[in-house]
C-alpha cells in the first residue's frame, strides 16, 4: 500500500516489524525482500512519487570541502537517485575486500564470497533479467577481443548498463516497483514522511519509536522491532548524528566515528593518447558498445592486484574518450547530419559533402562498425567516429581518511532539523595511483604499437594538486563504515550499528572502502543480505 502522509490526518501511530527510512534502490530492495517472507514493514519516504523542489531543498547543505552537488547528486523521491542514475553496473574485485598494509584503513571486516553469494540475485533486482553473461563470452559477442595486455599489469574491465525503456528511460527502481508496493498489502510506504526524531529506550541503546513529518506539518509515529537506515550515503551519517546529538555516546557515534571516511570514486582526465594513424581497432575494443541482445556495455581497462601490491596503489579504472579526427569523411558526415538534422545548410556544405565522398571507405567501414553494434552515428559523438587521439579518463578507489567527512552544519532545514556540512578530500595515494596507472597504459600502449600517451599536468612532479583535477561522481561512501570494533567503524558485519540493539544500515556508507566501480549492485547485494539477517 501506498499512502501520502500529507493527506493522511489520522494516520497516527503504524505498528510494523520492520521499518525502513528511505525508499531508494536500498530500501525498496529489503522492503521487497522482507514483504515477500510475510513481514509487515513500514516504508518511510521523505518525497513523493516525482520531482518537487521542496522536498529537493532538504538535501540542501553546507560544503566546506572539495566541492559536491549536495542536491544533483541525490534525489529525494521513491525510487531515490535511482530516478536519473545512469545504470552503469559491475561487482567489486575481491582484492577490494583486503587489508592491504600500504592503504590505512582498508579491509572490510567480511569476505567478498559473502558479498559474491548475493551478486546474481542482485542483477534480477536490478533490473538484469537476462544477458549478464561472463566477461570472455561478453568479449566475443561484442567482437571486442581484448589486445594481448599484460596481464600481470592491466586487464580489460567490464560494465553492464541497466536496460532503457522504448523512450530511452533507463530502467529504475521507482517504475520498476511501484506497482508492486501499491499492491502488497503487508508492506506500508508512506510517501512525504521525512525523518524527524528517534524515540529511545532509558540507556539509548533501543530505538522505540520513529516521528516521521510531512512539509504541511501532518506528523505520524511508526513503532517496529528494527529500523533500518537507507537514505543514502550522506544522509544515512547525518540521521545517525541527529541521533547521537540528542543521546551522546549512543547512535554508533561513541568514538566519533559517524560521517568520517567519506569517500567517492574520483574522477577525471590524467593523459592523451595521441596515434599516428586512426585508433578503429582500440574504438572497437574500448568504448561503449551495443551488444546483438540489444544490452549495452562499457569496456575499460583496470590495473591486476598484484601491480596494485607491488606500486603500492589504490584500485582504479580507466576508460577512452575518443576525439573525433576533424578531416576525416565520418566525422563531417556527422557534422552534415547535425546541421541537416537543426534545419541549417551550413555555406561550406558543399566542402564537407566532397570531404565525405573522398573519404567514402573510412565513412563506409565507420557505418559498419556503428550498426554491427547496434549504435547509430548520431547516438555517442565522437566514440564510434574515426579518431587518432583519445582522453584517458580515471576513476580512482579513495584511501579511506578520518578528516574527509560529514558533520552537522549549524543552519537548520524547514522541518527545523540541523542540515549536513560535508568536507570531502583526495589524497596523495590517489595521485600516485592515477601516475602508476597513466603510465602503465602509456608503456602497454607503446609496446603494442597503439600509441603514445602524454600525461596531464597534474601528475607531473611539482604539479597541481590532485583535488584539482579530479571531480566527483556521486558515489557517497563509508560514513557509516562497516568494521568489527567500533572505535574503527559505525556498524558491525551484520549492518547493525555498534551499540545499538536494533538499529542498522544499508546503502554504499557501510563500505569501509569502494573499489572503483559503481557501487549500486553491491548496494543491493549487501541489502539482500541484510534483509536476509532480518528475516
Ligand atoms: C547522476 C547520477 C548518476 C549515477 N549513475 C550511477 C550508475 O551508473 N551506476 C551506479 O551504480 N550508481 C550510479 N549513481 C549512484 C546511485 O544512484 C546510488 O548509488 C543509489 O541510488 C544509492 O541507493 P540508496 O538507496 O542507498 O540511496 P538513494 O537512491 O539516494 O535513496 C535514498 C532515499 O531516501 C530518501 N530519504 C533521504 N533522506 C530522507 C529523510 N530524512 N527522511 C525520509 N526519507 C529520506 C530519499 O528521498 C530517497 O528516496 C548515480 C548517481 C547520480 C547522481
Amino acid at each position: 500500500m501506498i499512502q501520502d502522509l500529507t493527506q493522511s490526518k489520522g494516520v497516527g501511530a503504524i505498528n510494523a516489524d520492520v521499518c525502513l527510512i528511505g525508499g531508494g534502490a536500498a530500501g525498496i530492495t529489503i522492503a521487497r525482500e522482507l514483504g515477500s517472507r510475510g513481514k509487515r514493514v513500514c516504508l518511510v519516504e521523505g518525497g513523493s512519487l516525482k520531482y518537487e523542489t521542496e522536498s529537493q531543498n532538504l538535501y540542501d547543505g553546507q560544503n566546506v570541502g572539495l566541492p559536491i552537488a549536495l542536491q544533483g547528486g541525490r534525489l529525494r523521491f521513491l525510487g531515490g537517485t535511482t530516478n536519473h542514475w545512469g545504470g552503469r553496473c559491475a561487482e567489486l574485485d575481491s582484492s577490494d575486500f583486503l587489508r592491504r598494509n600500504w592503504v590505512p584503513h582498508s579491509g572490510w571486516p567480511i569476505e567478498f564470497s559473502e558479498v559474491a553469494a548475493y551478486y546474481a540475485r542482485a542483477r534480477a533486482v536490478a533490473g538484469f533479467n537476462a544477458g549478464w553473461l561472463p566477461d570472455a563470452q561478453t568479449f566475443s559477442l561484442l567482437k571486442a577481443e581484448p589486445p594481448a595486455l599484460n596481464d600481470q599489469l592491466l586487464r580489460p574491465y567490464l560494465w553492464r548498463f541497466a536496460p532503457s525503456g522504448a523512450d530511452g528511460s533507463i530502467w529504475n527502481w521507482r517504475t520498476a516497483y511501484r506497482k508492486y508496493l501499491e499492491e502488497t498489502a503487508n508492506i506500508h510506504v508512506l510517501l512525504n514522511a521525512n525523518f524527524q526524531s528517534f524515540a529511545t529506550d532509558a540507556t539509548a541503546s533501543r530505538v522505540t519509536g520513529l516521528s516521521v513529518r510531512a512539509r504541511n506539518g501532518v506528523s505520524a509515529s511508526v513503532s517496529a522491532e528494527k529500523y533500518v537506515l537507507c537514505s543514502g550515503g550522506i544522509e544515512n551519517a547525518r540521521l545517525l548524528l541527529l541521533g547521537a546529538e540528542k543521546n551522546p555516546g549512543a547512535f554508533g557515534n561513541a568514538h566519533d566515528v559517524v560521517g568520517r571516511y567519506f569517500m567517492q570514486h574520483a574522477r577525471g582526465p590524467s593523459g592523451l593518447l595521441v596515434s599516428p594513424g586512426r585508433l578503429a581497432r582500440l574504438q572497437g575494443q574500448f568504448n561503449v558498445l551495443r551488444g546483438p541482445n540489444g544490452m549495452d556495455y562499457e569496456i575499460g581497462l583496470s590495473p591486476s592486484p598484484q601491480v596494485q601490491a607491488q606500486r603500492g596503489m589504490l584500485n582504479c579504472s580507466a576508460v577512452m574518450q575518443y576525439q573525433g579526427d576533424p578531416d576525416s569523411g565520418a566525422a563531417t558526415a556527422q557534422d552534415i547530419w547535425r546541421s541537416l538534422r537543426a534545419g541549417h545548410w551550413a555555406p561550406d556544405m558543399g566542402q564537407k559533402v566532397w570531404q565525405v565522398v573522398s573519404d567514402l571507405g573510412d565513412f563506409a567501414r565507420s557505418v559498419q562498425q556503428r550498426l554491427a553494434s547496434g549504435h547509430s552515428l548520431a547516438q555517442d559523438g565522437a566514440s564510434g567516429i574515426p579518431s587518432r587521439s583519445a582522453v584517458i579518463l580515471l576513476d580512482l578507489e579513495q584511501a579511506p581518511d578520518p578528516q574527509s567527512r560529514v558533520s552537522l552544519s549549524e543552519e537548520r532545514d524547514s522541518l527545523g532539523l540541523r542540515r549536513v556540512r560535508t568536507d570531502w578530500r583526495i589524497g596523495e595515494l590517489e595521485r600516485h595511483t592515477a601516475a602508476v596507472m597513466t603510465g602503465m597504459i602509456a608503456t602497454e600502449f607503446a609496446r603494442l604499437g597503439i600509441g603514445r600517451c602524454r600525461l596531464d599536468p597534474w601528475l607531473q612532479d611539482g604539479g597541481p594538486p590532485a583535488s584539482d583535477a579530479l571531480g566527483e561522481t556521486y558515489h557517497y561512501i563509508g560514513t557509516t563504515r562497516m568494521a568489527d570494533d567500533p572505535r574503527e567503524g559505525v556498524v558491525d558485519r551484520n549492518c547493525a550499528v555498534h551499540g545499538m540493539k536494533n538499529l542498522f544500515v544499508a546503502g554504499s556508507s557501510v563500505f569501509p572502502t569502494g573499489g572503483h566501480t559503481n557501487p549500486t549492485l553491491t548496494i543491493v547485494a549487501l541489502a539482500l543480505r541484510l534483509a536476509e539477517h532480518l528475516g
